[in-house]
């Protein structure tokens, strides 16, 4: 197997006793988890309960860099101190529950720009735009508000499709997109996994989180389960959607 491809076999982020508080108020709480090459991951737990925190974390956004106790490591080196376009160029990316807006840029210099290799035509920035439910003219809209939340939403994760990332960590991808596009994300994450990214989706949706390899459920910034989906989101309808105790477990289903 040729060297590039190899790496997709053996890197894997680690993250160990990973910790993270705001002023005295713990957010995340020794978290160990080691995520696998070229797997689905989706991530469940109520509002507040630490998901986007950690995705972020691990990216190393503002705020949220080098501001934490314990280790992550990708393919065995330590990234935690690492800036966060530093980490974008050793392989990890990040999309935002409210995709940022770059006011006049447009749509088709935007995805070009997130393009890892060097050159890319026109058709198959039709091609991804397709992928994510949006037609040729939008290659000349601009990223502004004269975009719809979804269609934000929507440039965002073909900007994801062309970084060809080695993980991501999708926050929230069906927010603002309906419902009707459930099959359009699952398609996509199955034809990520399948050029090698580990793809990660914090998700309510039950259909989405079921092509996942492995579900996690995290819950007052602690991971109380890691599991199958099948079984995750068991565990999350049977305990979290009726909780009268949100963020505020009272047993863990892990080891
Ligand atoms: P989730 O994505 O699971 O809904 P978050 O990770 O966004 O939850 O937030 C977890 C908790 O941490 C919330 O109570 C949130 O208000 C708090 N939090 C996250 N980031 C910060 C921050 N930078 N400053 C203060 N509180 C924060
Ligand atoms: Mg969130």
């Amino acid at each position: 197997m040729e060297g590039t491809k190899l790496w997709r076999w053996l890197k894997i982020l680690k993250i160990q006793n990973l910790s993270f508080n705001v002023d005295d108020k713990e957010i995340l709480k020794e978290i160990n988890y080691t995520f696998k090459p070229k797997k689905i991951y989706t991530i469940l737990g109520n509002n507040g309960a630490g998901k986007s925190t950690l995705a972020k974390l691990i990216m190393g956004l503002t705020g949220y860099y080098n501001n934490h106790s314990g280790e992550i490591s990708l393919d065995g080196e330590a990234i935690a101190h690492l800036k966060v376009n530093e980490r974008a160029k050793k392989g990890i990316a990040y999309t935002y529950q409210e995709p940022v807006r770059f006011k006049g840029i447009r749509i088709s210099d935007y995805l070009k720009v997130c393009h890892t290799e060097s050159v890319i035509g026109e058709t198959e920035l039709e091609e991804t735009l397709k992928q994510v439910g949006l037609n040729a003219e939008y290659l000349s809209r601009r990223v502004d508000d004269s975009l719809s939340g979804g269609e934000r939403k929507r440039v965002e994760l073909a900007s994801a499709l062309l970084m060809n990332p080695k993980i991501i960590f999708f926050d929230e991808p069906d927010s603002g997109i309906d419902m009707m596009s459930n099959k359009m994300l699952k398609d996509m994450f199955i034809k990520m996994k399948a050029k090698g990214t580990t793809v990660v989706s914090i998700t309510h949706r039950e259909e989405i989180s079921l092509i996942a390899d492995h579900a996690l459920l995290i819950c007052n910034g602690k991971l109380i389960a890691d599991d199958k989906p099948e079984i995750v989101n068991r565990i999350y309808k049977e305990n979290c959607d009726t909780c009268d105790h949100p963020n505020n477990p009272d047993r863990t289903w892990r080891g």
